[in-house]
């Protein structure tokens, strides 16, 4: 019944998808494959920045066919992705063996960033399949199926999109005016909650542009794949390629709400100059849409775990540098933090990590460590600061002087108690 059978897509960020969901995601054990992973997924990050910087500086002296308003839209994606994934700060929570993703700084730019991609991707899988086992555990078992559509391959992404996504629109019309009473034979109607995504690749025979979509679909009448066909025929004008197949774990639905969810992390399967066309012409394109029982589910935006309340916890900080990540500094709840290796450029990439977070930040104007300040005489090129650290390393440097100063006046000028020779007309 299968016109073609679902890709797969980049098994490596798809199975690292599928992994931040999975139960015990977050067991300790598990961080050192998660950072594996996230490493992966920013080294791609890395490889594309490098295609986007190509791109940007050959411009400058060649046609590179793309307009100013497009260079200047991939030029501003530079400091955003380089910065993205430089530093992941994990909160341990020892006492209940779980490790959580604290704070980092995300570009959110999953069309460009297959870490970020991950990330939404999985936090998108988590919040349709709770809403999926809240629709179950209220309404009773459904069916639950798998649609894809598609639209003939060619050579204009933008047209292509358009057609296809119009073309999802009306029949989600159809179903509605059907819904409402009008005399509109729909196979639509069938459907009681979906959630879909639309996924673009090249067509393998053809070499141009192949939108399609997947739909998860819950349902209790079966479809007729006949007319599904028919009346897509008919919308679209140009294909009749419909896929109908029922979910193949009912009982472990993450497998197949994975299909639907993997649209985000598919990009980076991409050829690269592919990947900057697609990104130029479907950034800020819903990618995502949802109908019936699945209406109104809110991604979150934070692409962090949730943090655990009230437990006791150690901050890990991890920088990323020789293409994986390492640890540099680990803190104590309410302690200093303690280098790994204070006196390499990897201390650097901690402080960086330290003072994007508010509590690092806390930590450092409390106890800067004594290799940080030595650290802070070297020429600050050679540490090699993005600006807004270099600003936030002066601005922090100065504090503590002044902390320094202020407390040494304190003495010095006998105003704190306990120096009894200044103290005034205290008897
Ligand atoms: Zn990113």
């Amino acid at each position: 019944m299968s016109d073609e059978s679902p890709e797969r897509g980049n098994p490596e960020e798809l199975d690292s998808l599928a992994a931040d969901v999975q139960r015990g995601f977050d067991e300790a054990e598990r961080l050192p494959s998660r950072l594996e992973r996230y490493g992966f997924a920013k080294a791609r990050a890395v490889a594309t920045l490098g295609n986007i910087r190509g791109v940007v500086n050959r411009s400058e002296f060649e046609d590179t066919g793309y307009t100013l308003k497009q260079l200047e839209k991939l030029a501003a994606q530079v400091p955003k992705l380089s910065s993205c994934g430089e530093y992941l700060h994990f909160r341990n929570y020892y006492t209940a063996g779980s490790v959580r993703l604290h704070s980092a700084n995300f570009c959110k730019n999953h069309l460009l960033c297959p870490l970020c991609a991950i990330r939404r991707g999985a936090k998108t899988l988590k919040v349709y399949l709770d809403r999926y086992r809240a629709i179950i555990a209220q309404r009773g078992k459904m069916r639950l199926s798998m649609l894809t559509f598609t639209v003939k391959d060619g050579p204009d992404l933008a047209e292509r999109f358009e057609h296809l996504k119009h073309s999802i629109e009306e029949c989600s019309r159809r179903r509605r005016d059907s819904k409402a009473g009008n005399r509109i034979v729909t196979e639509w109607t069938k459907i009681l909650g979906a959630v879909g995504s639309y996924e673009i690749k090249r067509g393998k025979n053809s070499g141009e542009w192949h939108p399609h979509v997947h739909i998860m679909v819950l349902h209790r009448d079966r479809f007729d794949w006949q007319a599904l066909k028919d009346e897509w025929l008919k919308i679209t004008g140009d294909s009749h390629v419909v896929n109908c197949t029922p979910a193949k774990h009912p009982d472990n639905p993450e497998i197949d709400f994975l299909e639907v969810c993997k649209y985000s992390v598919k990009f980076s399967d991409m050829d690269k100059d592919d990947l900057i066309e697609a990104y130029l012409v479907l950034s800020g394109c819903r990618m995502l849409f949802s109908l019936g029982e699945f209406r109104g589910v809110k991604v979150p935006e934070p692409l962090e775990d949730e943090p655990l309340d009230n437990l006791p916890f150690v901050d890990l900080f991890y920088g990323f540098f020789q293409g994986v990540y390492n640890l540099v500094a680990t803190r104590k709840q309410g302690e200093q933090p303690y280098f790994v290796d204070p006196d390499s450029n990897h201390a650097v990439v901690a402080f960086h990590a330290l003072v994007a977070s508010d509590v690092g930040k806390k930590a450092i104007l409390e106890h800067v460590p004594y290799s940080y300040q030595e650290s802070l005489k070297k020429p600050v090129k050679r540490l090699r600061f993005p600006d807004d650290v270099i600003f936030e390393v002066r601005k922090l440097k100065a504090e503590e002087l002044e902390r320094k100063r202020s407390f040494q006046n304190l003495y010095k000028y006998g105003q704190v108690k306990g120096k009894p020779e200044y103290e005034p007309n205290s008897g």
